[in-house]
């Protein structure tokens, strides 16, 4: 039996999140516009109107540019490419064929421990068509052309992946390092980054590649990898009944029946026409002037992920976790500014070594990480409408470490904290959450937990540790979680031996 080898490459459309369009001066954002009512007469392709290019869209492509390693030539222009859909008023659509703003590149990823290095083709810059609803047993559809003319960026991948999972993980990444760079809110369900992936398949030891097939309709990254799994699927049957895909086709992915279907052949780039854009002169794009945009880039996901390792001792997994999304990344270094002023102050009193302040780092990252997040995400709100200020939450960190309350007090008063954005010490101090380790007041709750407990006490002196941490455990409920859960180990263990 043959086997086959996949190979996948993609094309990523960013919507860039300019104020106005890509030629125009049309508001860029139609959230909250009724449709066709964002439009004029450039967007629209009247007769005698002319385009004007969108500085902040260039300068953004150039920067996104820079950040996957391209080469910025020196020239570059805009080109027409010609069909006539409905969703595309003026018959053409302004884009970029042979000399786009960005050349080659490059984006590393990590894929359980292992490297890879996915190669760009190119990156270039274009205007969206508009929108077209297809209505169930109806014979019209209706068009919405608010999105006419609102700038595209098209990040196309050389037929790198060998794997759907790959794809996945790539367009991960790729969203991050975009919402780093904040160009685009980059939301796949939104439609600010959409994706159609070529795929093919090739007998292993095969060196040419065989005819793609494209697939579009994908709407998120999960269907990005169901889609190419059932693609792979289904053209592996073909090749093993002797009848590969011989032309370039475009199938559309149906998240309903989990299938691809096919749309049209594909048209080849000379069924477009492509012609320099007679409205608009080449670009020269000043070495100067892109060297400035190099250096106004942010810290990118890579270099702050070393930059956390380094500075905050966390391992490459933990840190993961904080920089995936750079407002997280952005509230734990906040968190952790405020965390080191009070850091500070305890080392004058001498409580805090070296040691002290990694633990006092895994303290502050283990309550974003897990109690922080599964608020969040129980609430679906994100870390930008948090309530709780970094100082905050530095200061409930802080009284964690110094036992002022127990965990158990700390989850309740993180939690009133999160519904009303209050300062920790005043719910302490009103919920009476105090921890309690004065041995003498917790003495007659322990008293009372052995009373009503006789089995497991009897359990644990036959040397079972698990009763142990249940008795522990009544107790800090008897104590409304107040107790300090070690002094009262503690004393049960000195009232048992
Ligand atoms: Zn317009």
């Amino acid at each position: 039996m043959t086997t086959y080898e996949t190979i996948i490459g993609l094309e990523i459309n960013v919507q860039l999140k300019t104020k106005s369009k890509m030629f125009c001066s049309c508001d860029n954002d139609s959230n909250n516009a009724k449709p066709n009512t964002n439009v004029c007469p450039i967007c629209m392709g009247h007769p005698g109107v002319l385009p004007v290019p969108n500085r902040q869209a260039i300068e953004w492509t150039i920067m996104t540019g820079y950040a996957l390693n391209c080469q910025i030539p020196e020239t570059s222009k805009f080109d027409r490419k010609n069909y006539f859909y409905p969703d595309l008023p003026k018959g053409y659509q302004i884009s970029q064929f042979d000399q786009p703003l960005c050349n080659g590149g490059y984006l590393d990823i990590n894929i359980s421990g292992e490297n890879r290095r996915i190669d760009l083709e190119r990156i270039h810059l274009e205007e969206d068509a508009g929108k077209l609803t297809h209505l169930a047993n109806q014979d019209y559809s209706l068009v919405d052309y608010n999105r006419v003319s609102t700038p595209l960026m098209e990040i196309v991948t050389k037929p790198d992946f060998r794997d759907p999972a790959e794809a996945r993980f790539f367009l991960q990444e790729l969203k991050n390092l975009i919402r780093y760079i904040d160009v685009s809110d980059a939301n796949m369900e939104k439609g600010h980054l959409r994706c159609d992936a070529n795929i093919s398949l090739r007998p292993i030891g095969e060196k040419k590649l065989s005819p793609k097939t494209e697939l579009k309709n994908m709407n998120s990254f999960k269907a990005v990898e169901k889609a190419l799994m059932y693609e792979i699927k289904r053209q592996t049957e073909l090749w093993e009944q002797n009848d590969s895909p011989k032309k370039q086709t475009t199938r559309l992915w149906d998240e309903n029946t989990g299938a691809t279907r096919e749309m049209r052949s594909k048209e080849e780039s000379h069924d477009y026409r492509y012609f320099p854009e007679p409205d608009l002169t080449p670009l020269r794009l000043d070495p100067g002037w892109v060297a400035k945009l190099k250096q106004a880039l942010p810290e990118l996901p890579a270099e702050k992920k070393q930059r956390f390792i380094k500075q905050f001792g966390l391992s490459e997994k933990e840190t993961k976790l904080i920089i995936v999304d750079r407002l997280i990344s952005e509230y734990f270094e906040n968190v952790m500014t405020e965390t080191s002023s009070w850091v500070e102050e305890l080392k004058q009193t001498e409580k805090v070594s070296d040691e002290g302040y990694l633990k006092i780092v895994k303290l502050v990252f283990n309550w974003i990480t897990s109690e922080l997040f599964a608020l969040l995400k129980q609430e679906k709100i994100s870390i930008s409408k948090c309530k709780i200020t970094p100082e905050n939450f530095a200061e409930l960190c802080a009284m964690i470490y110094t036992n002022k309350i127990s965990s158990s007090g700390a989850q309740q008063v993180l939690k009133i904290m999160f519904d009303k954005g209050s300062d920790p010490s005043q719910v302490v101090d009103e919920q009476n959450l105090t921890q309690v380790s004065d041995e003498k007041e917790l003495d007659s709750i322990i008293d009372k937990i052995i009373k009503e407990n006789p089995k497991p006490v009897q359990d644990f002196k036959s040397g079972n540790q698990n009763a142990l941490q249940f008795l522990v455990g009544q107790a800090m409920k008897e104590s409304k979680g107040k107790a300090n859960p070690k002094i009262v180990m503690n004393i049960l263990k000195k009232k048992l031996s």
